[in-house]
């Protein structure tokens, strides 16, 4: 059947530009973790130019529209709905510029510039993209999510880095904020509004960054400690006396990291009794091992806080950092594997996760004994993916647990424990009810103002910032 919009794309992309067929759609209409709808068609532009044309098109039409990046986004907002009138706009071929400023420690880079082939050009030249993760997304899905990761404690996230953009509006009109200056205090820094607000004010086509010098050494560690307070005492210690040099702070319970031993082999138990917590503690300099050691440093940092800290330190291991991210980055799928898992990406003030944590497991406790707490994450940035697992013969309705536990601990963390129920992922249909819920109504107010300016018709994206969509 002839679509004139379909049509209509086709002119202006060419047929590489634009696939139909159910069996080309498919990696495009399913998420990482949620989301699965059914798309009109997919539009994959090349340059800016393409991108405009492809939103002038759709909004001629009348369609709506969500970009999409790497799809490794985990609350669904980067596929389509069900109704089948959705195009996603891929921003997979818009891949080209990597322009490094050497002397400005600045690079120009297309939206759909993959994290891994960023670093891969700057590798050479001794800088790199420290926002860093267990996936490999694009640069315009770092900026619509505000990519966190585990080295936000050192470097910040996405916003911090962020010196400009290039942005196509909803009805094709281009804004271009390609700053490229670390000071520049003359009014409002618009380039913000595209930050963390997942792609429905606008598809973001380039983005200057500011780029870090890559380290020549790294150093890491895993700490057993017997409770969370352990934990953040070790943090402050670390904070206060390498500080400098700290990149990592990765927090894994017992509960957590049991099932990658059981799932994955290759992996060998760290220690035989795991305690209630295994730190990954990372260290990493610009400065040569000649000029420092900086194994030994850590080693004897953490020695002389193992004798002070007594039993609140069961143990520390050094120099298999490979094996210990290994294992942190296999808890998630691991945990997959034993049943029904649901997870959940909030963050406390750093210095209540302890009681926040104990909080969670003792709600499960008296509500729903047979679910399991296995929490790990962040801590260095008060950030906690409590993931929850329970098997599904245990539950006679997995989706109303789901629905309560969502509804008890999100409103735990937020009103309890002056929280975020998104630390990290962003909004998405996945937890649009919760932007709903706890989101301030004059933020949602200014939000429509700025949807009214962005994109006049309320056409991207399947998120709504600001309430309803009118
Ligand atoms: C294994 C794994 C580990 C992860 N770890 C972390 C972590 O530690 N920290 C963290 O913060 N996140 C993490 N994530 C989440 C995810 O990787 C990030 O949200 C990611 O940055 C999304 O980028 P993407 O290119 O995949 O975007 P997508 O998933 O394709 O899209 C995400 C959102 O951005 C919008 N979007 C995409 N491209 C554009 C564009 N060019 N312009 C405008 N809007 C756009 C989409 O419409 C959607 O709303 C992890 C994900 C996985 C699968």
């Amino acid at each position: 059947m002839s679509d004139a919009l379909v049509d209509a794309l086709r002119r202006a992309l060419g047929e590489r530009g634009v696939l139909t067929s159910p069996e080309d759609r498919a990696r495009f209409e399913t998420g990482w973790r949620y989301g699965k709808g059914t798309a009109r068609c997919i539009a994959r532009p090349a340059s800016t130019d393409e991108v405009a044309t492809v939103l002038r098109l759709c909004d001629t039409h009348g369609a709506r529209v969500v970009a999409q990046g790497a799809n490794t986004g985990l609350v669904a907002a980067s596929t389509p709905d069900a109704g089948g009138a959705m195009v996603v706009l891929s921003l997979e071929r818009l891949n080209r510029t990597i322009d490094l400023d050497a002397h400005g420690r600045t690079v120009l880079v297309d939206g759909g510039v993959l994290l891994s082939q960023l670093n891969g050009a700057l590798a050479p030249h001794g800088f790199w993209f420290p926002v860093d993760l267990g996936a490999d997304p694009q640069i315009g899905g770092m900026v619509a999510t505000n990519t966190g990761g585990t080295r936000l404690l050192k470097y910040g996230d996405v916003r911090h880095n962020l010196l400009g953009v290039e942005v196509v509006l909803g009805d094709g009109r281009v804004l271009t904020l390609l700053n490229t200056l670390r000071k520049n205090n003359t009014g409002l820094d618009a380039k913000h509004l595209f930050v963390g607000t997942t792609g429905v004010f606008g598809v973001v086509t380039r983005a200057v960054l500011a780029v870090a010098p890559l380290p020549k050494q790294r150093a890491t560690a895993l700490v057993g400690c017997t409770g969370g307070s352990a934990v953040l005492e070790l943090l402050r210690t670390l904070e206060q006396g390498l500080g400098d040099v700290l990149s990592a702070f990765e927090v894994m319970s017992r509960n957590a990291i049991e099932p990658v031993f059981a799932h994955q082999p290759n992996l060998r138990r760290p220690w035989p009794e795991l305690p209630a917590y295994s730190v990954l503690v990372e260290a990493a300099t610009t400065l040569d091992g000649e000029d420092l050691d900086l194994a030994a440093l850590l080693e004897k940092f953490l020695g002389a806080h193992l004798e002070r800290a007594g039993d609140q330190v069961s143990d520390v291991l050094m120099a298999r950092g490979d094996e210990f991210w290994q294992i942190r980055h296999h808890i998630s799928e691991s945990l997959r594997s034993e049943g029904k898992m649901l997870a959940f990406d909030v963050s406390v003030p750093r210095s209540r996760l302890p009681a926040f944590t104990d909080a969670v497991a003792l709600l499960l406790q008296a509500e729903h004994p047979q679910v399991r707490l296995c929490d790990y994450g962040h801590w260095g940035d008060g950030g906690t993916h409590l993931n929850l697992v329970w098997r599904e013969a245990q539950v006679a309705d997995s989706a109303a647990l789901v629905r309560t536990l969502q509804s008890r601990i999100y409103d735990l963390a937020v009103r309890d424990f002056a929280g975020s129920y998104s630390a990290e992922h962003g909004i998405g249909p996945h937890n649009q009810a919760f932007y709903d819920r706890y989101t301030d109504a004059n933020v949602k107010a200014l939000c429509r103002v700025l949807g009214g300016f962005c994109d006049p018709a309320g056409r991207l994206g399947t998120v709504r910032l600001g309430g309803e969509r009118s």
